[in-house]
């Protein structure tokens, strides 16, 4: 259709730079093109000429010092993108690689995303150029006031409510919620992913690995598969992957993998889940040292990867679980995936499929869940968690897990209806795209043109 093409040729033109952003605004646009045709609502009311453009983008400056006193200057970012089905929301990421286009694909995503879960989220997404990485709490905790100094005027808990994402964790959220609450005079709350002790709801922080493992298991039961006795490998090593392999224990699955920027585990027996726990959460320290308590499990550094792949799809199994970060598993490591007999793919991370990888696995038909949908069970439990500061109460664990199984199914039911509706059922690429702009294009044209 011509022009959805036209769109994104637009989007190329005037966002040149912007590679990622581009390449998720083309994936989702290429794919509404059967609801285009069928719809001309939503070309008369331009939704997706409106919808690529964030309602608001905030660029500051941060400036902090380390420990010796010297001066740093960082980029700070929030991207508003898309209020209509309820106020801003998603992670801040703080990692050296955020740019401007890194942050407008995450809060493009975000939109969708946050419409799947059924809730009333919208789309919104921040974060920073600054590196966690080896600086000490007293640094972490200087950067995120400085961090909040600026922010804290943009967000509200009926506003914008931002989260966590890549390097930031219940140690950040604390400091930000800290200089919010200062700096604003109110105890509200405007951030997720809260401790336990002030405001947190329980199973926040296992949530969006686990909403990822649910999905495979819904769409395996599709196919009357489980997940049971599987070997399943799962990269990255951060909050996502070790839920994810938790959960995939407690499903009575065989988790064989985990890595990190330097390298992977490849752990025969199954990774040790207390070991990983205590080397990533407790003494925050690189993967290596793995081995040193399991001299079974073998480590292998990016170096040792076969040229232009990720070692660890090259690791045969029946179900992989990205889980690190954008575009980490590329066309070569989907045929790999496929020639070892893996049948299933479901994303923890945000965008960690090429499209040409994507492509194959849609066309193979694999249980592949994009991870609009796969991952969505993080920042839908967010919004559980505002649920609950907002009526003042906490839920357990068991009726905060169970809401989100039900969310994941919800999801999965949804997108797959969504796919067979457009003549592709198996494309939950598709599906997911489709059900979630559907749902906030719908509200943009009974809102009017604001
Ligand atoms: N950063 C997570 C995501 O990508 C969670 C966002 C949130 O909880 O607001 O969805």
């Amino acid at each position: 259709m011509g022009y959805v093409r036209e769109v994104c040729d637009y989007l190329a033109r005037t966002s040149p730079a912007q590679a990622e952003f581009y390449q998720a605004a083309q994936e989702v646009l290429m794919s509404l093109r059967p609801l285009m045709e069928k719809y001309p609502k939503y070309q008369e009311h331009k939704i997706i000429e409106r919808i690529v453009e964030p309602e608001r983008q905030i660029l500051f400056r941060v400036n902090w010092t380390d420990d010796k006193g010297e001066i740093h200057i960082n980029k700070g970012y929030r991207i508003e993108f898309n209020s209509a089905l309820g106020p801003y929301k998603g992670g801040l990421r703080f990692h050296p690689s955020v740019n401007a286009g890194v942050i407008k694909f995450l809060g493009f995503e975000q939109i969708f995303k946050n419409s799947l879960t059924g809730l009333q989220i919208g789309g919104g997404k921040g974060g920073s150029d600054f590196d966690p990485k080896g600086k000490s709490d007293n640094e972490i905790m200087r950067f995120c006031q400085a961090f909040m100094s600026e922010l804290y005027r943009h967000i509200g808990a009926t506003t914008d409510v931002p989260a966590g994402d890549i390097g930031v964790g219940g140690r950040e959220i604390g400091y930000l919620f800290g200089m919010y609450k200062k700096l604003a005079n109110s105890y509200e709350g405007v951030l997720t992913g809260k401790s336990l002790l002030w405001g947190g709801s329980l199973a926040r922080t296992e949530a969006t690995g686990y909403g990822a493992v649910y999905f495979a298991k819904y769409m395996l039961e599709d196919r009357g598969e489980t997940l049971k006795g599987k070997r399943c490998v799962v990269s990255g090593s951060g909050n996502v992957s070790i839920y994810t392999i938790e959960k995939l224990y407690q499903l009575g699955a065989l988790p064989i993998t985990c890595s990190d920027s330097n390298g992977m585990i490849y752990d025969e027996d199954g990774i040790d889940l207390a070991l990983l726990k205590e080397l990533k959460e407790t003494k925050r320290v690189r993967l290596n040292e793995y081995t040193k308590s399991r001299p079974n499990a073998k480590y292998t550094p990016v170096s040792g990867y076969k040229e232009g792949t990720n070692g660890v799809w090259s690791i045969p199994c029946f179900a992989a679980f990205p889980s690190a970060t954008q575009n980490e598993l590329n066309a070569q490591d989907a045929k790999t995936l496929l020639a070892n007999g893996c049948i299933c793919v479901s994303e923890g991370a945000n965008m960690p499929s090429t499209p040409e990888a994507v492509d194959i696995f849609v066309e193979n038909k694999i249980a592949y869940g994009p991870g609009k949908a796969a991952n969505a069970g993080g920042v839908a439990t967010s919004q559980l968690e505002m649920q609950q500061n907002a009526s003042m109460t906490n839920w357990t664990f068991e009726e905060v897990d169970a809401k989100l199984a039900q969310i994941m199914k919800n999801i999965y039911t949804n997108a797959s209806a969504t796919a067979a509706e457009f003549g592709d059922p198996t494309n939950l690429v598709m599906g997911a795209n489709i059900a979630g702009f559907r749902k906030v294009a719908d509200a943009m044209i009974e809102q009017g043109l604001v």
